[in-house]
């Protein structure tokens, strides 16, 4: 047990210790989730799920709370209001966000028997590192927190792939295209044309599903499930993806 002190008061939390699992029938589909700017994330079929309002209207509150506590007095009582307030906006977007990820991962997993999504430790390095953590990125990263939590409550397969060149890559045929962050539409000699984010959706199902093809130790790593189950899990994954 522990006592959490938070803005809006204090939380005693019980900490104990249970091996959630629930059985559901497979689904049959596969899927993999790109993290694009402008929406929260594009799959490997052209889905697209919006970004929630609270992600914008959020940062310009907290912005807006934050201005406020600078501009009053160091040590005076103003300052310390001010700071309460904004420890409740802060508490209130945070919330919001882990209640928006907790839903949209439970929804992912139960539609899905494997979900391939970009490691984007790998991608934010490459990326300005200066720069803090935006909402976006911070909600992208317990999207996928309890993207990996439901895979195990659920036994399904939850890949992190890296993500170079999944934007870059045409899908159809593999040879690179090169484009800039401002193209959003992929063109390639092949004939393929597709939305760009739906195009690096289906390059980081493939790869997931590559992945689970060939590392057996993964499996067992990804599902805290017997293996058995597991690997029929995987054949039929396999399976279908010939077929189609
Ligand atoms: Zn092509």
């Amino acid at each position: 047990m522990r006592l959490v002190k938070r803005a809006d008061g204090y939380y005693v939390q019980f900490s104990i210790s249970v091996d959630r699992a629930e059985a559901i029938a497979p689904t049959h589909q596969t899927v993999g989730l790109d993290v694009g700017l402008s929406c929260f994330y594009t799959d490997s079929l052209g889905n697209k799920v919006e970004n929630p309002r609270f992600y914008r209207t959020g940062e310009q509150k907290m912005k807006r709370s934050q201005r406020l506590v600078s501009r009053k007095v160091k040590g005076s009582s103003n300052r310390r209001k001010a700071r309460t307030r904004l420890g409740r906006v802060h508490l209130k977007i945070s919330r919001q966000r882990k209640d928006h990820a907790v839903k949209l991962a439970r929804c992912v997993v139960q539609s899905n028997d494997l979900i391939a999504y970009e490691d984007l430790r790998i991608k934010n390095m490459v990326k300005n590192h200066c720069k803090a953590l935006s909402i976006n990125d911070a909600g992208w990263y317990q999207f996928r927190v309890w993207l990996e939590y439901f895979g195990k409550v659920f036994k399904k397969i939850t890949i992190a792939v890296n993500p170079s060149y999944t934007s870059q890559e045409c899908s159809d045929c593999g040879s690179i295209v090169k484009k800039s962050l401002s193209t959003r539409t992929h063109v390639c000699q092949c004939g393929c044309k597709l939305d760009r984010d739906h195009n690096a959706g289906i390059n980081i199902l493939n790869l997931g599903l590559g992945t689970v093809g060939h590392t057996g130790t993964f499996v067992l790593d990804a599902s805290n499930a017997s293996g058995e189950s597991t690997s029929t899990l995987i054949g039929v994954i396999l399976s279908e993806q010939a077929v189609s």
